[in-house]
């Protein structure tokens, strides 16, 4: 009977995963773990959410079920819907053109851009709530339908033009982008680049942001060509931002292209088709 060596490298790896995982628990009792919305500490969190897919995110039990939006959205536009898989105005838009407006396969959306989601999602454009994106990134991975069951070749970023990016010290879309591709085990691709600083979107009509989004972004290479995108970005409020990375990434030939956000502004009046 032969008596079975660990590799040496084995060894160290596995002093390595004991020593790591003893000195978090160790980091915890004096540094409890805090949710990373509320800071309310999570070290005593029920073994009812211990056993949800989505635990792993830094969330108290409430924040988790106050973001966890379950409504009903349309697949093309994302707004809340009362029946079929598209909402009344998508339905609308394409009896009358045979066509929809609407560029991309479908958009997730993690919940409406009010209340609690709001200030969340506004918390996580500074870079010390790098780690609350993350968390609600988890959890926008874990909504029905489910991004996971798309089979997409690379995750991308709404990307941000690097003279605001320098002042704002972090760019949230990047992050999610970062911590999706991770989880899906998919290449992170910044290939969209910005080609100059516009106006802000925030100032202006539906109309006007589809005009002020035209030829701002270009696809730099060709790694998505023939490929299935996922695009993420924090907040969709017309959708235009998304609409123009999405144009830029079918000219160039990517075989299909998913929008995911946070939140969706759940305005009728901001629907896609309605510019
Ligand atoms: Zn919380
Ligand atoms: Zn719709």
């Amino acid at each position: 009977m032969g008596i079975k060596f660990c590799k040496p490298s084995s060894i160290w790896a596995k002093c390595r995963e004991w020593a790591s995982c003893h000195l978090v628990e160790l980091g915890h009792i004096f540094f409890p773990p805090s949710c990373a919305a509320c800071g309310e500490d999570i070290s005593l969190t029920s073994e009812a959410v211990k056993t949800r897919p989505d635990y792993k995110a830094p969330l108290c039990e409430a924040c988790v079920l106050t973001f966890t939006d379950l409504r009903p959205r349309c697949d093309r536009c994302g707004l809340p819907k009362y029946s079929g898989s598209i909402c009344n105005f998508c339905q609308k838009i394409t009896d009358q053109l045979g066509v929809t407006e609407i560029l991309w396969q479908q958009i997730f959306v993690l919940g409406s851009y009010e209340d609690c989601l709001r200030t969340a999602v506004i918390a996580g454009k500074r870079p010390s709530g790098e780690a609350l994106v993350e968390a609600l990134s988890k959890l926008l991975l874990n909504q029905r339908p489910s991004i996971q069951e798309l089979k997409v070749d690379a995750v991308i970023p709404v990307p941000m033009h690097w003279r605001k990016r320098w002042v704002r010290g972090t760019n949230s879309a990047n992050i999610m982008a970062k911590q999706i591709a991770s989880s899906l085990k998919v290449p992170y691709r910044c290939s969209i680049r910005c080609k100059r600083l516009k106006r802000p979107q925030k100032l202006l009509s539906a109309k006007m942001r589809a005009t002020n989004m035209a030829d701002k972004f270009y696809v730099r290479g060709n790694q998505l060509t023939g490929k299935r995108v996922l695009v993420v970005d924090d907040v969709a409020t017309t959708g235009a931002t998304l609409s123009a990375i999405t144009h830029c990434l079918l000219e160039i030939g990517a075989t299909v292209v998913y929008a995911a956000v946070l939140a969706r502004t759940d305005d009728v009046t901001n629907h896609v088709g309605k510019r």
